[in-house]
């Protein structure tokens, strides 16, 4: 299955079950700050290559608009930079109205994990944020 075919089977699934942002008044795009919500997205190599795929074609393309405490992809108004290519971590976090704790699917987790445990995520899991250079940086 490739990334595309996974990313609408992903959206599908999270559109037919209504899964959307439950507290998306009280938040400012927390999801996307690890130092709020205490995790970061996993990311595999094919995702890798298809956001540095991505970022081959922007032009002034700036990472941690939104702040050192974000992920790079973050703008400075609380939009993913990147949103058309995120991780597939990222197509299926929506918080519980009172949590940042994401509101549970098995169909959706069960895609996601079946496509990670193919994939060397652990590696790239931590180089997301911090370390991993993309096209264009730094
Ligand atoms: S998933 Fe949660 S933290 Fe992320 S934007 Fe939606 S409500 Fe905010
Ligand atoms: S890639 Fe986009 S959606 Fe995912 S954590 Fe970064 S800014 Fe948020």
């Amino acid at each position: 299955m490739t990334l595309e075919v996974l990313w609408e089977k992903l959206a599908d699934i999270t559109t037919k079950s209504g899964m959307k942002c439950g507290r998306s008044d009280q938040c400012n795009a927390d999801c996307c700050r690890p130092s709020v919500s205490g995790s970061e997205p996993g990311v595999t190599p094919p995702e890798i290559e298809l956001i540095n795929g991505f970022l081959a074609k922007q032009r002034g393309f700036r990472f941690y608009e939104a702040g050192e405490d974000s992920c790079k992809f973050l703008d400075k108004n609380g939009k993913c930079r990147i949103y058309a290519v995120r991780p597939i971590d990222c197509r299926v976090h929506f918080c519980i109205d009172d949590s940042l704790a994401s509101r549970p699917n098995h169909k959706a987790a069960n895609l996601v994990e079946d496509y990670h445990s193919r994939h060397d995520v652990e590696f790239m899991e931590t180089e997301l944020i911090d370390s991993f250079k993309f096209s264009g940086e730094h």
